[in-house]
Order: structure tokens, then sequence, then C-alpha cells
């Protein structure tokens, strides 16, 4: 059997996005899976609208992504091989030189055009089906402006048969070019390859998709602290799936299930509270270093300090901050709302916000959380774990009413109407600063 070779060939025109994510991922898949090879062709033939930073985008993005290229070819580089196979047609008369008049100048331009054979032409995609086109009313279509200058259908053609591409995957705006790529082979006397064109995404209301519905650029999801895992199993499910219910697949087994014939015909919707929801089930698998090591990475640099500084304590935290966010880009923002600066600092805040909604007084607060602390104390700084303050403090608590304990013993931690329970709080925090923060707030209210 023939090798397997696929290619994703973006222009660099425009960063990386993730509908284009999509594409690569499956002409990856489809060779990884054939043990074939994975081309990235950069088609930089249009030199006004190309970019050297648009490239490097795109190659940084595959790069992160984990979607890496066997081999990598620039469309800008082979300029000698499209003068060749030019010259080739020209002189067999396939295409020929005509001479045009540039209208709005009243001057002359030469370009090349492709002799027509007008035909009926008929090729099959994978995920459509038979598609049937008449090429006569695509006329004698222009192939390139000189020799030195081909456009972007005879480059794109040429560079396929030169680089032995077995399988085109790409998205269906890549039908309509389709009849037009295929004459161009045929007078090449080129294989015709495997099409298989993915449908469109769509915005959930089926709008074009764009940036208002959380359409980014994969720069922008790295950012935001989206994992690669799951934007991979994310656009993977846009427009193909395996065959069942399946919502979390890791690489390695799309590699082992991908297939063109389940390759959806329908638009596939993209969904951004889905990517979030898978987004946080890679952040559960992650180690606790890593998660660690990332999570500083989005903290505001006071408060990096601070957790590094406290390290043994800061990896204690870190489970309850993943519990709390969906990308890593949230810490951000909850270390702005000082959700994080408790465990680090001691709380400030006013006596009468230890009386929560109760009410109570501060003669009841204080007795409830002397008895806290004595409880507290009679655990060793070893055994200060929540399962064993939560037992320790449970009847007391039952008895005099939970929210009159828990809810003064809670905010005199961590100072904040919401935060994880105190048994946690008390045993992240420690014996020794538990018990000295839980003091502070009985001489509050005895003063
Ligand atoms: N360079 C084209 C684009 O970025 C894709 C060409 C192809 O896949 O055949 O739209």
């Amino acid at each position: 059997m023939k090798k397997v070779i696929t290619r994703f060939a973006p222009s660099p025109t425009g960063v990386l996005h993730i509908g284009s994510v999509r594409t690569a991922l499956y002409a990856w898949l489809y060779a990884r899976q054939h043990k074939g090879s994975f081309i990235l062709r950069i088609e930089d033939t249009d030199k006004e609208r190309s970019k050297k930073e648009y490239e490097d985008n795109i190659i940084d993005g595959l790069a992160w992504l984990g979607l890496v290229h066997d081999e990598f070819y620039r469309q800008s580089e082979r300029g000698h091989i499209y003068k060749k196979h030019l010259k080739d047609l020209v002189s067999r008369g396939t295409a020929y030189i005509s001479k045009e008049e540039i209208k709005e100048e009243g001057q002359h331009a030469e370009v090349i055009r492709f002799k027509n054979p007008n035909k009926v032409v008929t090729f099959r995609d994978e995920a459509r089906g038979d598609i049937t086109f008449d090429t006569t009313e695509l006329g004698d279509f222009v192939i390139a402006k000189d020799f030195e200058s081909p456009l972007y259908h005879f480059a794109v053609v040429v560079d396929d048969f030169e680089m032995g591409v077995t399988h085109i995957i790409r998205g269906d705006d890549g039908i309509s070019n389709t009849p037009r790529q295929i004459l161009i082979q045929e007078a090449l006397g080129a294989p015709r390859p495997v099409y298989a064109h993915l449908p469109m995404i769509l915005a959930p209301d089926r709008s074009k998709l764009s940036k208002r519905h959380g359409a980014l650029a994969v720069t922008e999801y790295r950012q935001e602290g989206y994992l690669p895992a799951a934007i991979l199993n994310f656009v993977a499910l846009m427009g193909w799936n395996p065959g069942n219910d399946q919502e979390i697949i890791s690489l390695d087994e799309m590699i082992k299930l991908f297939s063109l014939e389940k390759l959806q015909k329908a638009g596939a919707v993209f969904n951004i509270d889905k990517l979030k929801w898978l987004n946080k089930h890679y952040l559960k698998n992650l180690s606790i270093n890593e998660a660690r090591e990332t999570i500083l990475k989005y903290m505001p640099v006071d408060l990096k300090e601070k957790a590094e500084a406290n390290n043994e304590l800061f990896v204690k935290i870190v489970p309850t901050i993943i519990d709390r966010i969906a990308t890593f880009g949230e810490v951000a923002s909850l270390a702005t709302e000082g959700e994080f600066t408790y465990f680090f600092i001691d709380p400030e805040y006013s006596k009468n916000d230890l009386a929560g909604k109760d009410e109570q007084s501060f003669e009841d607060i204080a007795k409830h959380l002397d008895k806290v602390v004595n409880m507290l104390n009679s655990i060793d700084a070893q055994h200060f774990t929540a399962e064993v303050i939560k037992t320790a403090l449970w009847d007391y608590a039952t008895e005099a009413g939970r929210g009159r304990v828990l809810w003064p013993m809670r905010f005199a931690l961590s100072g904040r109407s919401k935060s994880p329970d105190p048994f946690i709080l008390s045993e992240i925090l420690g014996k020794e600063i538990a018990l000295r923060r839980i003091t502070h707030a009985i001489k509050l209210v005895t003063a």
C-alpha cells in the first residue's frame, strides 16, 4: 500500500484559528494512524498579505498543541518548481500566454491561462459523497501572472503532486476549488488524491463563527490558560465522532479511532461552555506540581512572591484553586478579588462581621470561639487534618447551632463571606495560624 501523506496548508495571512486547528488535527491524525507523513506547507504566494509573524504564530501554535510535522515547505521557496511545470504546460499547449488589456489603465499585461478542456468533473468527497461540476463555466482560467508568479490553484496542485500528498483534508471552502484543481492535476499527469472537506464550524445560533461567540486564536486560548489536551479534544469532536457519545478522548484514542467515514456532513457547532468543561476536566488531571507551576504564572507578582515564600501552605491551596477555576486565566481575577490573600496574610475585618446572619451577641461568639480554641488545642499538629478537626468540633457545633459556631470560626480564619469550610481552612493554614486567627477574633469581640 502507498504511504499516506497528508498536509496542512495554511496561508500566513492571519493567526492560527481554532477552525484551522481542526483541519490540521484531522490531517495529522490520519497520517499518524497510517504511519504516514504529515506536511506543514506555508502557502505564501500572496506576497502582499503574507506575513512572517503569522507564519511564526501558526508554527508556534501547532507546536504548542503537539501537532508536529514531518516535513516543512514554504511556497515562496519553490518558484523554480512551479516555473518548470508552467513551462512544460505552455510548451504542450495545455496552457498559453495571453495578452490582456487592463481595463482602467488601457495598458497591456500578460498572464498565463489554462486551456480548459471544458468537461464534467466528478470527484468523491469522503465526507459528502460524489460531487459533480461542469468546468465549462470556469473558462480558460488564469494559473499564473508570469512564469515567476503562479497563482494559488496552480501552486497547490503542483505541490500536492510533487510532495506525493495522498489525502487532502481541508475546509469545505475548498470544494469549489477542487474541479479547477483536478483539471490542472490531469494536465500535469498527477494522480488524484482522496478528498475530504470538513463541514463549517458554526456559532451556537448557526451564524458565522466569530470572536463574539468565544472563538479565538490559539494564542489567545493559550494566554487564557487553556490546556492543549482540552483544545484538541474539543476540536476533534467538532465534525467527527468515534461513533458513540464519548466526550473525553485522548490523542492516542483519536489516532486509533479517527476515520474519514465518520466525518459529519452538517456544520459543527462551536460551544465555548463545552470547551470550558473539557478544560476543567483536564485541569483536574494535572499533577499538583504542574498545577502549582501554572497557577504561579497567572498570579500577580506580589501574590506569587508570597506563594513561593510559603510553598508548603501554597501546595495545600492548589486543589482548592483548581476546584474553583475552569481556566488558569481565572486565577488572575480571583487574585484581584482577594480570594487568595487571606491564606498568606491574616485577614482584617470588623467584629460585627463575625456575627453573620444569626446576629448573636459578642459574648456568645466569644464563648463558641473559646470552645473551638480549646478543641483545636487538643489536636496535635501532625493530626491537624480537616477530618480530625471536623470530628472534634461536630458535636458541639450541632448542639450550639452550626452557623453560630462555624460561621465566626470560618470568618476568623478567612475574613470573607465565602471561602472553603473552616475545617479545610484550618488544615491548610495549620494549627499555629488557625489558633492565632481565632484568638485574635476573640480579642476583638471581648475588647
Ligand atoms: N492555503 C489555503 C488556505 O489557507 C488552503 C489550501 C488547501 O488546503 O488546499 O485557505
